[in-house]
């Protein structure tokens, strides 16, 4: 069997840094509570470790007392969520990624410009909520189907971000329609380059690979896309998110086995997966490929 890893593995540069912070608050500031609204990656045990160390997650502002210090995820933030710790006077420590802020500043400038500010993205995706929360109002799409007539009806001037993570060939088609439904728009390519850089591994990988196996949440957008392109190129493609799942996947004989993971996939699960993988010799799989 081969064994080839994406270059692009674990942790995104966003989310590396707000793990890092994260540490780094804990272990100096034993003397203060720190909050987090929501789990920055999905990955239990990872969240476990943090909490050990004393990190409290919440979901909303409410549940944070008086004199507890909020950290704002590497996603980004709602205008009107600064507000709120303004107003409940709430310290905080903001991470937001500053690939996300350029996506803030943008759509700002959009409005600013008059035109109608599009997001690309999942609607309800924390990332999307912090991106519309920007602007008084955005018409949020994900797919090319949902750039209707009715959608954009007396839309002359438009201007599209999309989330971060989002797949650029889809975001491309969705782009195509909304210019031949609004005379005037202005388009910001936003996808960051690590996401972009992960999605283009994984295109060349799959082609090559007679399997695919992609690791991270199913409740990950990005890992999710990731998994969807290789898909689309590989029916031999898996998402698997915990390493005990690499056992019943089915590897033909001398296989080449293409590993690509998400942005918040831990190094630890990347790396068990790959040593079951390499303990599995092609006998022992007592199966012959066909899956
Ligand atoms: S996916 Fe990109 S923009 Fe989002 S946190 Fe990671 S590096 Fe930043």
């Amino acid at each position: 069997m081969k064994i080839v890893l994406s270059e692009t593995l674990s942790y995104c540069i966003g989310v590396r840094k707000t793990l890092e912070l994260t540490d780094r608050l804990l272990a100096d500031r034993p003397d203060r509570t720190y909050y987090m609204l929501g789990e920055i990656v999905h990955n239990e045990h990872v969240i476990e470790g943090l909490r050990a160390k004393g990190l409290r997650i919440v979901q909303t502002l409410e549940e944070v007392p008086a004199g507890g210090v909020v950290i704002l995820q590497s996603h980004g933030s709602t205008r009107r969520r600064y507000d709120e710790l303004a107003a409940r006077g709430l310290e905080f420590v903001d991470a937001t990624c500053p690939m996300v802020r350029i996506i803030h500043d943008r759509i700002r400038e959009v409005e600013a410009q008059g035109r109608v500010p599009v997001v690309i993205g999942q609607v309800g995706h924390e990332e999307v909520r912090g991106i519309v929360g920007q602007v008084a109002r955005a018409i949020v799409v994900k797919t090319p189907e949902e750039v209707t007539p009715e959608l954009f009806d007396g839309v002359r001037r438009a201007g599209v971000v999309a989330q971060s993570t989002f797949i650029e060939d889809e975001a491309r088609r969705i782009v195509e329609r909304v210019r031949a439904l609004v005379p005037d728009v202005v388009v910001h390519d936003t996808i960051c380059q690590p996401t972009k850089t992960r999605q283009r591994e994984v295109e060349r990988h799959t082609r090559k690979a007679d399997r695919v196996i992609v690791i991270g949440s199913r409740h990950s957008a990005n890992t999710r896309h990731l998994f969807n392109i290789a898909r689309a190129i590989n029916p031999g493609t898996h998402l698997i998110d915990r390493p005990e799942s690499v056992e019943d996947i089915v590897l033909p004989p001398d296989a080449t086995v293409f590993i690509a993971s998400g942005a918040s996939t831990p190094p630890e699960l990347i790396v068990e997966v790959v040593r079951r993988l390499e303990s599995r010799a092609p006998a022992a799989d007592g199966k012959d490929g066909t899956a």
